[in-house]
C-alpha cells in the first residue's frame, strides 16, 4: 500500500526525482502556509512534467495521466501540511500562552496583586446603602492595571478562573467578616455580591469553597450574592442548576447580570432560582436617547416584581436616570452617580457615617438637594481602569 502511494505521489515515475520536489513544497508549506502552497504544488506538479526524458530513462512510461496525479499528490499535500502545521502550530502557541498566563495568575495571587474594590449599592426608595459589588482589580508589577474585563475572560480561555474566582471569595468573606467584627454593619443588612464565571458552576468546587470560607469567616450565607450572567448560566444549565440548588441551602441569593444585553430573556427567569435581577447599564442609558426605553424598563422592573424578583439598575450615571428609577420603583441601584468602586477603607468610613452618601444619593433620586451641598469625594474619585 504505501509502496503504492509512493508511486502514485511521483505520479508513476521510477526515478526518485519527483520526490525531491516534496522538500521546497514541505518547506514553504509549513514556513508560508496553505495560498503559497499552492503556488508552490502546481508549479512542482507542472515542472515534474518535463521530467518525462528521466522516467523514459529509468523505463518508466509518462502519460499525461501521470503527470496529472502528480500534481494532485503535489497540491494535496502541499495543503495537508499548510493545514497541519498551522493548526499545530497555533495550538501549541495558545497551549503555552494559556500556560503563561496560568503561572501569571497563581503569581498574582500568591505576591497580593489582586484586591478587591467595592462599589456601592443604593436602595432606590431612601437612598440608603445597603450592600457593595465586589470588583477584582489586578495591579500588575510591570504592566501596570489590567482591567478585569480583559484579564477574566483570558483566564477563562486558559481554565483558571476558578482561581481568581477562589481569591475573590475568599478576600470578600475576609472583609465582611472585617466589617461586622468592626461592628459597622449586622445580620445580613448589607449583602456583599461576588462575581462568578459559568465554569465556577460546573461541579462542587465553588459550592465547597463557599461553605469553607462562611465556615471560616463565622458567616451567613445571606450576606452573599452571588452574580452571574444569563448567558453563562444557561451555557451549562443542568449543571449548574446542581450548583444553584447546593448555593440555596447555603442561603446564598443569585443575581442574574447584565440582564437585558446577550441572551437575556424575562421568559426565561423563572427557570431560575432568582433573588436579583441586574438590569444592564445600556438599558439604563437607553432612557437618554430613546422614547421607548423608558416603557421597556418599565416592563422589566414590573415583571421582575411579578415574579418576586428585586430590580437593581447598573450602570446609572445621571441624576435624571436615577429619578426615572425612583419614579418606576426600581428596588436597587448602582452607578457612578452615585458612588464609584472604592478601596475598602472608603466603604468603612460610609458605613461609620452613612448620612454623607445617603444624602447625595437623595438628591440624585429626587433632583431636591441643598444647593451648597459639596460633591463628595466617593463621586469625584478617579474612574477605575
Ligand atoms: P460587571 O459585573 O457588569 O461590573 C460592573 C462594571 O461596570 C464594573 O467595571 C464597574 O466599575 C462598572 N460601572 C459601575 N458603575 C458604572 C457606571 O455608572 N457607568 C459605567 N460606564 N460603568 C460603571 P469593572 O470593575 O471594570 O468590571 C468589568 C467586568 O469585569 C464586570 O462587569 C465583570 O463582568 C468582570 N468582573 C469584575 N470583577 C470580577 C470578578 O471578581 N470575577 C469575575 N468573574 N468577573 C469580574
Ligand atoms: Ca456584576
Ligand atoms: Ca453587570
Amino acid at each position: 500500500m504505501l509502496a503504492w502511494v509512493a508511486s502514485m505521489a511521483a505520479g508513476g515515475s521510477k526515478t526518485a526525482l519527483p520526490h525531491a520536489f516534496y522538500i521546497p513544497l514541505i518547506a514553504a508549506a509549513i514556513r508560508f502556509g496553505p495560498r503559497v502552497a499552492l503556488a508552490a504544488g502546481v508549479t512542482a506538479g507542472l515542472a515534474a512534467g518535463p521530467l518525462l526524458p528521466l522516467d523514459v530513462a529509468a523505463g518508466t512510461t509518462q502519460t499525461p495521466g501521470n503527470w496529472v496525479t502528480r500534481l494532485v499528490f503535489f497540491v494535496v499535500i502541499g495543503q495537508i501540511t499548510a493545514y497541519l502545521s498551522h493548526y499545530s502550530g497555533s495550538a501549541i502557541a495558545t497551549e503555552r500562552a494559556n500556560r503563561r498566563f496560568r503561572r501569571d495568575v497563581e503569581e498574582a495571587i500568591a505576591g497580593r496583586q489582586l484586591r478587591l474594590e467595592y462599589q456601592p449599592v443604593i436602595r432606590v426608595a431612601t437612598g440608603e446603602l445597603v450592600g457593595a459589588e465586589a470588583l477584582v482589580r489586578w495591579d500588575h508589577p510591570t504592566r501596570g492595571p489590567i482591567r478585569p474585563s480583559v484579564f477574566i475572560p483570558h483566564a477563562e480561555r486558559a481554565g483558571c478562573v476558578d482561581r481568581v474566582t477562589n481569591f475573590v471569595v475568599a478576600e470578600a468573606c475576609r472583609q465582611a467578616s472585617e466589617w461586622r467584627r468592626k461592628g459597622l454593619v449586622a445580620g445580613s443588612t448589607f449583602k456583599l455580591a461576588v462575581n462568578i464565571s459559568g465554569s465556577d458552576l460546573d461541579g462542587e468546587h465553588l459550592v465547597a469553597h463557599l461553605r469553607d470560607q462562611l465556615g471560616k469567616h463565622d458567616l451567613p450565607g445571606s450576606c452573599l450574592v452571588l452574580e452571574i450572567t444569563e448567558t453563562d448560566l444557561v451555557s451549562n444549565l443542568d449543571r449548574a442548576l446542581d450548583s444553584l440548588r447546593e448555593l440555596r441551602t447555603l442561603d446564598i441569593d443569585l443575581a442574574i447580570d447584565d440582564f437585558g444585553v446577550g441572551e437575556s430573556s424575562l421568559a426565561n427567569l423563572h427557570r431560575y432560582p432568582v433573588d436579583v435581577v441586574k438590569i444592564d447599564r445600556l438599558f439604563i442609558a437607553r432612557l437618554d436617547t430613546d422614547p421607548d426605553g423608558k416603557n421597556m424598563l418599565r416592563a422589566v422592573i414590573d415583571l421582575s416584581h411579578a415574579m418576586g424578583v428585586s430590580a437593581l439598575a447598573e450602570g446609572v450615571e445621571t441624576g435624571a436616570q436615577a429619578r426615572v428609577l425612583r419614579e418606576l420603583h426600581v428596588d436597587l441601584a448602582q452607578g457612578f452617580v452615585f458612588a464609584r468602586p472604592q478601596r475598602p477603607e472608603a466603604i468603612d468610613a460610609m458605613l461609620v457615617a452613612p448620612d454623607a452618601l445617603r444624602t447625595w444619593s437623595e438628591m440624585c433620586l429626587t433632583g431636591n438637594g441643598p444647593a451648597e451641598l459639596a460633591t463628595p469625594a466617593f463621586m469625584t474619585a478617579d474612574p477605575v481602569v
